[in-house]
């Protein structure tokens, strides 16, 4: 059905280029490309049959870009880089005439901030282009606004209180090490928490509030209220919201070492100066924490993220859990990589085969819950990450 590019070689990139290479049909050329061109030339090796060509590119270089869109002219640009390189993308793919995905918002390098406010600017030049740009296509966000607008259509009247939660309950057997892009991860974790309540936004301390919620097939697990980028988009798109908020589990060992990180000044973004180089000190840290691309060999243990609902179907209330278990080992027999890569890669996947596929097709600039989830639901179930309903149950929340 089109030609496709993938930007970003890392954990994320690595599935994403397998499962688009499972699927010939739809995406009939692939190309990979990254700042460094052996990790791509890796990747394709790995999955074999030359399905998948590579370059380097800087994605930070729009002219760069606009050339390897220009020579390439793929349909569709999946971007797994960084969130740094949202714009310069978007910018890109507007030049050329092509259209656009991504699994993570917007983030100004020297700004921990992460806000739809400068991807959305772009809906007008994207709407008189005629070309489409789907944001936030992972799983958290992605799968779990997928799974919102999947109950909103199906089983509610009227949504007011959701509740994303997150447990990673794998085992890397490492000291410390993050699941995907150290420097994006901490900045995510160690910011206020803040959640959406009665028509506004409230702000907390970091980690302030928290409790033992029960995950499938995994148990209690300590979860923590923190800020995440899907919340701005689902309170937008679903004003019956009264309260809305994300919960992700952290241990208390990757908790110690986050505090000690910061309060030794590893997680600042500020430039310093160092032996007359300047280095941005989570930079370094990144430098020196493991690859998350890399723990896969070792990682054992589950994921299990859903929506947990409560609203009004037919004038009583109903709640309704939505979820996904994912197996660290089997996504890593799989693709070579981690859970938390394959569960962020395989609905990148399934989002750019929609856009292919003429379903989710339509100028301007859109988060996911905008467009219809059934068919995307389908194919969840088809391609590794398999869904799971709890109608009625205890929300705990
Ligand atoms: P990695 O750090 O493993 O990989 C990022 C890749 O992008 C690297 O290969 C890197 O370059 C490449 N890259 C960075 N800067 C540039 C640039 N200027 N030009 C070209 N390539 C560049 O990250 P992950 O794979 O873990 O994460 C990828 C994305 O997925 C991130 O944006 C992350 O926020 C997002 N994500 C989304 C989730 C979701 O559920 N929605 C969950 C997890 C991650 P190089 O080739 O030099 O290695």
């Amino acid at each position: 059905m089109g030609k496709v590019l993938i930007i970003g070689a890392g954990g994320v990139g690595t599935v994403v280029a397998h499962k688009v290479a499972a699927n010939p049909d739809v995406f009939t050329e692939i190309m990979l490309a990254s700042r460094t061109k052996s990790k791509c030339d890796d990747i394709a090796r790995a999955i074999g049959g030359n399905r998948i060509r590579t370059a380097a590119v800087n994605a930070d270089n729009v002219p760069e870009l606009v050339k390897l869109l220009n020579d390439f002219k793929p349909e569709l640009v999946i971007n797994v880089a960084l969130p740094y390189q949202d714009l310069h993308i978007m910018d890109a793919c507007l030049e050329a005439g092509v259209n656009y995905m991504d699994t993570a918002n917007y983030e100004p390098l020297d700004e921990a901030k992460y806000e739809y406010k400068w991807q959305w600017a772009y809906k007008e030049k994207f709407e008189k282009a005629g070309l489409t740009a789907i944001l936030g296509c992972g799983f958290d966000p992605g799968v779990t606004s997928i799974y919102t607008a999947f109950a909103a259509k199906h089983h509610f009247d009227e949504i007011q209180y959701l509740d994303i939660v997150d447990c990673n309950a794998g085992d890397h057997h490492k000291p410390f090490a993050t699941n995907f892009n150290p420097e994006i991860n901490i900045r995510e974790v160690t910011q206020k928490g803040k959640y959406w309540e009665n028509g506004e936004w409230i702000e907390t301390e970091p980690h302030q509030i928290h409790k033992p919620l029960n995950y499938p097939e995994i148990g209690p697990k300590e979860s923590y209220v923190i800020y995440h980028e899907e919340l701005e988009s689902l309170v937008k798109n679903y004003p019956t919201l009264k309260r809305a908020r994300f919960w992700m589990t952290f241990g208390q060992e990757y908790l110690t070492h986050l505090r000690v990180i910061q309060n030794i000044g590893m997680a600042s973004i500020v430039p310093i100066m160092y032996n007359g180089v300047e280095i941005v000190p989570i930079q370094f840290l990144k430098a020196v924490l493991p690859n998350p691309g890399d723990l896969g060999e070792d990682y054992t243990g589950w994921t299990s993220i859903g929506c947990r609902i409560q609203g009004l179907k037919d004038g009583q209330v109903k709640s309704y859990y939505i979820y996904n278990n994912c197996s660290h080992e089997v996504a890593y027999q799989e693709t070579g990589t981690q859970g938390v890569s394959y569960t962020t890669g395989v609905p990148a996947m399934i989002g750019a085969m929609m856009f292919m596929k003429g379903l989710w097709k339509k100028p301007g600039v859109f988060n996911v819950e905008e467009f219809d989830p059934d068919p995307f639901m389908i194919e969840l179930n088809k391609n590794g990450l398999p869904w799971v309903e709890v109608h009625d149950g205890d929300l705990e929340l």
